[in-house]
């Protein structure tokens, strides 16, 4: 009997987070649903590829027995990390340790998401069930979705990223504005369109840093760049002007206002590019904490949401996710498994988040490319980094 024997487990959310724990539990024999907001798992363009860390990600795909799925999908290209000043002119090339001890290959989000999908039982993901609302009913969990369809859970998860809904059961401490957002935005057949930028970009992946910005652009298998363009601001007109922008001359402009001091070597990127997303990055405070419920937690992004400066923010996720589910799979009470769960999740996130501050600030520094570039080099390959280095 394990702490979970004949229970109906509710995931809320169906990122790499809770899909990973969607299957280590259903390989571990328990009932659940994954509760998901897109209304199907191709409603949505996937976004930027991830580098998986030996004793995180990969231990959880590992456990999960997904192993041969990652290397069948994963992209042996993304190998070096480029590093520019704002002119485009090379400061540093990091390579990457894709393979061997201590490796951290990369997978596009999208084949990820996908060989977690289809490790699951037919039917686990519920689509389109964008939670509203969850209360607690007795011993229950009562869920109520957008889409006007309610469910109840012995116990649910919150796996609902960034701006999870479940987390106001557990706990009302919000993540915070860091004030710096990112332009998010994909340039179809970057050869043709940006040929200049896909040179220097080299097949891979690229940062770009100076006067408090940042640009990463990264390769996607179909011959597209992924554009990652950063800037600190609490002004909400730069939001709403990129917002107004109709079309590439005026995202150009926005580009020519905002980043002042670049060169005009980057503003084919902002004509070219399809779609652009305002991503306003948060965080978690370090040291926070709450009294455990019986029957609620959370997980990933939903718990402790940081900006992307170490890129560890998927590969806590799925660790979170095994931890968890070794707990709920022991012979515990929900309870305590969950107790056991959030107080190892504090402990290990507690500094991670504060070190990620750290870099943050870096990026966005006067002297940027100078800290940035000497802290590249003082890492091996497989040491801790690169954060949107996939962009
Ligand atoms: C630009 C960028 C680059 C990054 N690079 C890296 C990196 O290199 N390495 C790394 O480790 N991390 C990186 N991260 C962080 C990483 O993307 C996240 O930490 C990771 O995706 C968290 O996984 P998750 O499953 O917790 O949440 P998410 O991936 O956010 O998934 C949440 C899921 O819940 C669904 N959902 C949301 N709200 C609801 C709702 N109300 N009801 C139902 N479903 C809902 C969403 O549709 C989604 O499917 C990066 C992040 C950004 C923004």
């Amino acid at each position: 009997m394990s702490a979970i024997s004949g229970k109906k487990v509710a995931i809320v959310g169906g990122g790499p987070g809770g899909l990973t724990l969607a299957r280590l539990l259903q390989e571990g024999g328990a009932s659940v649903s994954v509760y998901e907001r897109d209304q199907s798992r191709s409603a949505r363009v996937q976004g930027s590829a991830l580098d998986l860390h030996e004793d995180s990600g990969l231990a959880a795909l590992e456990a999960a027995g997904l192993m041969d799925a990652f290397w069948a999908n994963h992209r042996p290209d993304l190998d070096r990390l480029r590093l520019t000043n704002e002119k485009g002119t090379v400061l540093h090339d990091h390579p990457r340790q894709l393979s061997g001890a201590g490796q951290r290959p990369e997978i596009e989000r999208g084949p990820l998401r996908d060989l977690l999908l289809d490790s699951l039982r037919p039917g686990t993901v519920q689509w389109d069930c964008k939670l509203k609302s969850a209360a607690l009913d007795g011993e229950q969990v009562l869920l109520h979705f957008g889409n006007g369809e309610t469910a109840v859970a012995d116990i649910a998860i919150g796996s609902d990223g960034a701006n999870s809904r479940l987390r106001e059961l557990v706990t009302p401490i919000r993540p915070e504005y860091v004030g710096v957002a990112l332009v998010e935005g994909l340039v179809p057949a970057a050869q043709q369109t940006i040929p200049e930028l896909w040179e220097l970009l080299g097949g891979s992946a690229l940062i770009a840093l100076g006067y408090e910005r940042t640009i990463g652009m990264g390769t996607k298998p179909d011959g597209s760049v992924l554009l990652y363009a950063g800037l600190k601001t609490h002004d909400t007109s730069v939001r709403r002007s990129l917002e107004e922008a109709s079309g590439g001359e005026q995202r150009v402009a926005w580009f020519r206002a905002n980043f002042e001091g670049w060169s005009e070597i980057w503003e084919p990127l902002f004509r070219e590019a399809v779609s652009t997303v305002w991503r306003p990055l948060l965080v978690c405070p370090a040291d926070q904490h709450w009294t455990p419920r019986p029957n609620v937690t959370l997980i990933g992004d939903a718990a402790h949401v940081m900006p992307p400066y170490a890129g560890e923010g998927v590969n806590m996720a799925m660790l979170d996710a095994l931890v968890l589910s070794k707990l709920l799979l022991a012979d515990e009470t929900p309870a305590a498994a969950i107790a056991a769960y959030e107080a190892e999740m504090f402990a290990r996130m507690r500094q991670m988040s504060a070190d990620t501050m750290v870099n943050t600030e870096m990026f966005y520094a006067p002297d940027a490319c100078d800290r940035v570039v000497a802290l590249f080099r003082s890492f091996g390959s497989t040491e801790s980094m690169p954060p949107l280095s996939e962009a």
